[in-house]
């Protein structure tokens, strides 16, 4: 009955290490959040010591009167969140939730259509390292290389040419409103199955502060744990036909038991996703990064697309004399985190591109605002003069500890 910080205080520390890192840094990463108390409570409960294989009222295992009353509410609660007919929360994480789409939908060797990595695709859209672009024909669209938009001519031919059994819509680095009706036009016209993966955006969607896939798409997957807010998992929504196959595709197909300590803090998750306040944090979200992408082109660096619809802006930063890969780690180094990412036709290597790729959602949980993101902007443009003077950089992370705390961080109890 020890708790943590005297069964095995190794850990304990490492774990209030981590903690005190997400209270004091600018956390920019944009496939990353604070979930609530209520969430990491769920989420460490002991749920996670049950079994569960198969489905409410028809599982491998007895003693469910609880488990299926929680599995229960996720459902329900991810129906009427985003009006869809069905809803599967049992996939493990993003990844295996398209993996049971491309199970549920084709053969190995078929013909799958997604979005290349380099040009803001996630590997599981049929990237060549991913097994969906091993195992699969995978036919891979791009952006545009001068406008970074997704050109709806060019990935109708390449439809044509190709007749992908499976089309998939979404990205990981886009900054821009996807048209959905565009892509369901062209799924259509193939006679492909259209799987709209909104892993990134899902928490926008939520909260209203993005048009829904949902009408568009046959199979919508999802991540919980991005602008979502809720716990590393997934989800899979889908019309009524297609619900039997992505059912039997998640499970047996590709997993055993669920996680059901994930299954429970993902309710929890979609319940605050239903309510008025996460419709302000959702708006909240595009609004800041909105004017910090305002205040970054003020600084010089070139936005692909030239600004952002959503939560999420991915910049150029060679026109500043950086590469992505130096202009990140010294952008840790002064407490400000991000990724280094390609941009659309990057002349540079994967691991050190010419981009960073930033998002909004992490601060704006803590409250930040628009104000807020002019003071980043600021911070952004200094690290570039300053990226190779080490003490200039620690002295840019204690302003940014002290503005940080200001800032309640959900989840996290230091103040
Ligand atoms: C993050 C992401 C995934 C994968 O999620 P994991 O939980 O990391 O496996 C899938 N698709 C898109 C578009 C993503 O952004």
């Amino acid at each position: 009955m020890r708790p943590l910080h005297e069964a095995d205080p190794k850990v304990f520390e490492l774990i209030k290490g981590e903690e005190r890192r997400e209270f004091d840094n600018l956390r920019m990463i944009a496939s990353e959040n604070y979930v609530s108390r209520a969430v990491l409570e769920a989420t460490g409960s002991v749920l996670t010591n049950k079994y569960s294989e198969g489905y409410i009222g028809r599982r491998y295992y007895e003693g469910q009167q609880f488990i299926d009353a929680i599995e229960g509410l996720a459902i329900e609660r991810a129906k009427k969140l985003f009006g869809a007919d069905h809803a599967n929360v049992q996939t493990y994480s993003g990844s295996p939730a398209n993996l049971a789409v491309y199970m549920a939908t084709m053969k190995p060797g078929d013909t799958v259509m997604g979005m290349a990595l380099p040009d803001g695709g996630h590997l599981t859209h049929g990237w060549r390292v991913s097994a969906t672009g091993q195992w699969f024909n995978a036919v891979q669209y791009g952006v545009d290389p001068e406008s970074g938009l997704l050109d709806f001519n060019v990935i109708r031919e390449l439809a044509l040419k190709h007749r992908p059994k499976l089309l998939i819509a979404g990205a990981t680095a886009y900054p821009r409103i996807i048209d959905f009706a565009a892509f369901r036009a062209i799924a259509d016209e193939v006679g492909a199955t259209l799987l709209v993966d909104m892993a990134h955006i899902a928490g926008l969607v939520a909260g209203k502060a993005h048009p829904s896939p949902i009408p568009y798409a046959d199979v919508v997957s999802t991540t919980t744990h991005k602008t979502l807010r809720g716990p590393r998992g997934a989800m899979l929504m889908c019309t009524e036909a297609m619900a039997k196959d992505i059912d039997k595709a998640v499970f047996p197909g590709l997993q055993g038991g669920p996680h059901n300590h994930t299954t429970a803090g993902i309710a929890v998750a979609l319940g605050e996703a239903l309510t008025p306040a996460f419709q302000d944090y959702a708006h909240q979200i595009v609004k800041n990064a909105q004017a910090l992408a305002k205040g970054l082109a003020g600084h010089g660096f070139r936005l692909i697309s030239g600004g952002t619809d959503n939560h999420l802006i991915l910049m150029d930063v060679t026109p500043r004399g950086m590469t992505g890969k130096a202009y990140s780690q010294a952008l840790d180094k002064a407490g400000i985190e991000c990724n280094y990412n390609t941009v659309p036709n990057d002349p540079r290597k994967p691991f050190d591109p010419s981009g960073i790729r930033l998002g909004t959602a992490g601060v704006t949980s803590r409250g930040m605002k628009e104000s807020d993101m002019v003071k980043i902007a600021d911070w952004f443009n200094q690290v570039v003069s300053i990226h190779d003077d080490e003490a200039a950089l620690a002295k840019v992370a204690g302003e940014v500890r002290e503005f940080c705390a200001a800032f309640p961080a959900p989840g996290i109890s230091i103040k």
